[in-house]
């Protein structure tokens, strides 16, 4: 008998539509329950009711799909979605504002609407990312707004989904952190998770399959609701800590002519540092990281603590494009008039989001410094056109082989595994210049120098081609007067 049926269904809204919102709702109504999402913008409700999915996310159009018209509603009638629920989620953009703190103005506009359908007892639970001691700001303004205390409880349960992999992240997650500080609020939650505290959900046929064996049941923490807060943005900051720490890693291993892959994985060996977040690149970016780690330290600002580590780690994740850009002009020695093909616009790979991407930031910059562009990404694109409108200085690709067509060099920026697949001698039949700046060390230089590549990726000795025919003196490591001299372009 299938486990669903012996789940205690719990009446859900989930307030936001976006990449959170929509995937919370779809997981949810997979464990059994009955979920309504709502939305201010008219436009992806309606696309969402007509059967289609306004983001590109792995596996969501299939649960969607499954769901969609059973247990699982769109609206943009938030009040009856409130008044529908035991359990609201509250899972709208918490976006930087100008001065870096969190801006919470689509959470509190978003409980301001819903006071008038608090009509009995219901948990309202921040799904969104916000600094810690919002739930109690919610509270006041919910008993502001006129809601009764005995009728809501805020609670905090962090979501540390990443896109690309979010519906295997909610349904097998490391751990659930829900903060709460009543017993009522904390059953209610429990009640809500039982398919993957107790492992059922994992025992189901039909289940959706992820990485890992949790048939005994997640992780489940239960916090104070400030403790849960302080938990999601520490764990991006340390997430963040990571990616700067081994990028500054990767500047020493090129001075000193090592691989910082090697160097990684003898570090991420050491279970207590863990080799997941250890990939040199061109830094973090995304909805998250910057502006959480940002809010973070203002945070501790604004109650009297100095976070310098957290400016360290901004800084060095900023260096971190600065010195692409530098291998960039370095490989081409003028970026005027050159014809660059790129690879990848998403902030990462399985991804369309764009958001805070360091791939649109040195696309800007190399625009900004003459050349022209032709992009591609399998993804993203579309969500780029208005940022980086089509014109005569950037054109969107078919593929990647349409990209490179003429190129003086390759930039790769995202880390999609199409990419790293390439046909590398096709690659170099189409390209003006055999030069390939990879962001994400998709090649191994030894690979690259046999296909007779002049190759520089980050935190690697840079190499050149094998084959004598390309090999004009292009040393990174030489001063400007030689390279100067010995450089004769073809
Ligand atoms: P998003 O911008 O994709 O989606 C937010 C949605 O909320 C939008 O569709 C918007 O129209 C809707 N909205 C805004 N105000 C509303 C209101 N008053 N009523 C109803 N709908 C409203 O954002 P996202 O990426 O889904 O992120 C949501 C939150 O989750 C943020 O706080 C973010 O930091 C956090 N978070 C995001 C991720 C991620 O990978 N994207 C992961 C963990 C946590």
């Amino acid at each position: 008998m299938p486990c669903a049926q012996l789940i205690r269904m719990v009446p859900v809204a989930v307030i936001g539509s976006g990449y959170v919102g929509l995937v919370a709702a779809a997981c949810l109504a997979e464990l059994g329950h009955e979920v309504v999402c709502v939305d201010v913008d008219q436009e992806r409700i309606k696309l969402l009711q007509s059967g289609g999915v306004p983001i590109f996310e792995e596996g969501l159009d299939a649960l969607l799909a499954r769901h969609r018209g059973q247990r699982l509603r769109f609206t943009c009638n938030l009040a009856e979605a409130v008044r529908h629920a035991r359990v609201i989620f509250i899972a709208v953009g918490t976006p930087q504002s100008p001065t870096g703190e969190a801006d919470l103005s689509q959470v509190e506009s978003a409980v301001i609407s819903m006071c008038p359908a608090l009509d009995s007892y219901k948990v309202l639970v921040e799904k969104s990312t916000v600094p810690v001691l919002t739930s109690q700001w919610i509270a006041r303004t919910l008993r502001l707004n006129g809601a009764l205390e005995k009728n809501f409880d805020v609670v905090s349960n962090p979501e540390f989904l990443r896109e690309g992999s979010a519906i295997t992240d909610f349904l097998y997650p490391d751990r659930i952190v829900v903060g709460a500080d009543t017993e009522r609020s904390r059953q209610l939650l429990r009640e809500l998770y039982q398919p993957l505290i107790d492992g059922s959900y994992y025992r189901r046929a039909d289940r959706v399959d992820g990485p890992a064996d949790l048939s005994g049941g997640v992780y489940y923490i239960e916090t104070s609701t400030n403790s849960a807060e302080l938990i999601k943005q520490a764990s991006n900051a340390f997430l963040s800590l990571k990616v700067s720490f081994i990028n500054a890693v990767s500047n020493l291993c090129e001075r000193v002519n090592t691989d910082v892959e090697e160097v990684a994985r003898g570090i991420g060996a050491d279970r207590r540092i863990g080799s997941r977040f250890l990939r040199a690149g061109i830094g973090y970016g995304g909805s998250c990281f910057p502006k959480d780690i940002r809010a973070f330290g203002k945070v501790a600002e604004a109650v009297g603590y100095n976070f310098d580590l957290l400016k360290c780690i901004e800084q060095i994740n900023e260096d971190q494009q600065t010195g692409f850009l530098k291998k960039l002009r370095t490989a081409l020695w003028s970026l005027k008039d050159k014809r660059i093909a790129i690879l990848g616009l998403a902030f990462k790979h399985g991804t369309d989001d764009i958001r805070e991407s360091p791939a649109i930031t040195i696309v800007r910059k190399i625009l900004a410094e003459g050349s022209r562009v032709s992009i591609f990404d399998p993804a993203a694109m579309q969500n780029c056109r208005t940022m980086l409108p089509e014109g005569v200085r950037i054109q969107y690709a078919r593929d990647e082989y349409d990209a490179v067509k003429g190129a003086h060099a390759l930039v790769i920026l995202t880390e999609w595994p199409q990419f790293s697949n390439l046909d590398l001698a096709r690659l170099h039949l189409l390209m003006s210049y055999p030069i390939v700046i990879d962001g994400r060390n998709l090649y191994s230089p030894a690979k690259m120098s046999a296909a007779g590549f002049y190759y520089y990726s980050v935190g690697r000795p840079f190499s050149e081609p094998l084959s004598e025919k390309y090999a004009f003196a292009l040393d990174h490591t030489q001063s400007q007067h030689s390279l100067d001299e010995k450089m004769a372009l073809p």
